[in-house]
């Protein structure tokens, strides 16, 4: 079959190949061995983890070897350098989602931690039993279980927004699942398996308009998509370092300063106290109050070297190029011919990721062919159980773009999967 309807090939004054040259690890062959050159790294598993250009290694680099010390603590200079580094990063996070102040900008360790962290701290101490919580049935297991858990130690109930089957969200039952006992409303801005870009702005108003706050899990949108959490007007937004060229170890959790003055801290120790006396303490002042411990560093000031990496090459481009890239995997897909289900919607209601099932062939043995062939992707249930039990499946396999994949790259995953498939019926 033709890959005709991929007519636009790229996109003006975007250069996929030179952007390469600054990612080390894309430069990797694997399989090598004696005259063998091996393969190329074709690398699309970028919503499990992206990879890093050298401006981010070296920005860590850098840290380490000159500005290095804990902060907030100092009465040294080596300390007041690396508070000034880690300050100027949540000062470039914040720009980076238009929050309107820093004290709404906490560093946590990833997505996982902040949504445990409003589901703790803003949780315990707003719900109750007979509330409720409303999330989809398209979430991660990270924007599950916390409520799960809040459900466990407060007597709330947890309910879900309904999906269709092509994995959108059926917002013609929103009025009917939310209602003045929801007390939050969980929703991923984009799934992580089926790609689906969901409408906040509607979710948000009428979450608002039932007197029910937002939490909006922003780990698939931020990297890819602008985003602004002023005009979304969400409660709370949630993303990680790694999706985006950040180090391992950073998320954020954004909230809006009112609701995190009210908050309890969710973790104690040091930092977060103004005082601390032998039969109680204070709690420091935002963001102070929600980052105990000695903070991730070197990896916040990372993450705001990836911002500055992903500014220069602008959200739009990034958006418009996996856009070429998700469509034409849906088109050398569909022209293997292999009974593909894509599991979501079509490319151009999606962000670049292509989650999909073959006739008779299990994903994990789509992932280890694949793998010979040097091409990552992902195989299982994408920390997606429900949504794969709503879509009858158990697993899907995964590919998932960012800005430094080509179509070249897209061509060589559909070839590697058609000689695949053969080494199968040859079975
Ligand atoms: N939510 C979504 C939509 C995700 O894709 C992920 C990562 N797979 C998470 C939450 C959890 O992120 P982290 O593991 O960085 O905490």
């Amino acid at each position: 079959m033709a890959l005709a309807s991929s007519s636009l090939t790229t996109v003006s004054g975007f250069d996929p190949e030179s952007i390469r040259g600054d990612f080390p690890i894309l430069q990797t062959r694997l399989h090598a061995s004696g005259d063998n050159p091996g393969v190329p790294l074709v690398y699309l598993d970028n919503a499990a983890t992206t990879q890093r250009p050298r401006q981010v290694i070296q920005s860590l680099v850098d840290v380490y070897e000159k500005h290095y010390a804990n902060v907030h603590r100092g009465i040294h200079w080596l300390s007041d350098q690396s508070t000034d580094l880690y300050e100027e990063a949540r000062e470039k996070v914040r720009t980076f989602i238009n929050a309107r102040e820093r004290e709404e900008v906490i560093f946590t360790h990833g997505t996982t931690e902040s949504i445990n962290c409003v589901a703790r701290s803003w949780g315990d101490a707003n719900v109750r039993a007979g509330d409720e919580v409303l999330l989809s049935e398209m979430e991660h297991h990270a924007n599950l279980v916390p409520w799960y858990q809040l459900a466990e130690r407060t007597g709330c109930k947890v309910r879900h927004l309904p999906i269709t089957d092509d994995g959108r969200l059926v917002m013609d039952a929103l009025p009917q699942v939310l209602s003045e006992r929801t007390r939050l409303v969980g929703i991923t801005a984009v799934s992580n398996v089926l790609g689906t870009i969901n409408p906040l702005p509607e979710i948000i108003r009428q979450a608002h308009a039932a007197g029910a706050k937002v939490l909006v899990d922003a780990a698939q949108s931020v990297p890819h998509m602008a985003t602004d959490v002023q005009s979304l007007d969400c409660d709370f937004l949630a993303f990680s370092g790694h999706k985006m060229l950040g180090p391992s170890g950073v998320g954020i959790l954004y909230g809006k300063r009112a609701l995190l003055e009210e908050m309890p801290p969710f973790l104690g120790g040091g930092s977060m106290i103004r005082r601390v006396r032998l039969d109680g303490f204070e709690p420091a002042d935002l963001p102070a109050k929600f980052e105990a411990g000695t903070p991730p560093i070197v990896p916040a000031i990372g993450l705001g070297a990836a911002i500055d990496y992903i500014n220069q090459i602008g959200l739009d481009a990034i958006h418009a190029h996996e856009l070429l890239l998700t469509r034409r995997a849906h088109d050398v897909l569909e022209a293997l011919d292999a009974g593909v289900r894509f599991l979501g919607p079509k490319p151009e209601e999606k962000a670049g990721i292509v989650s999909f099932t073959l006739k008779n062939v299990h994903a994990h043995d789509v992932a280890q062919l694949l793998d010979r062939a040097g091409v990552a992707v992902r195989a299982g249930h994408h920390c997606t159980m429900p949504l794969h039990k709503r879509l009858s499946c158990t697993s899907s396999s995964r590919a998932s773009f960012y800005f430094y994949n080509t179509l070249g790259e897209v061509e060589t995953f559909g070839r590697a999967l058609g000689d695949a498939l053969r080494i199968f019926k040859r079975k």
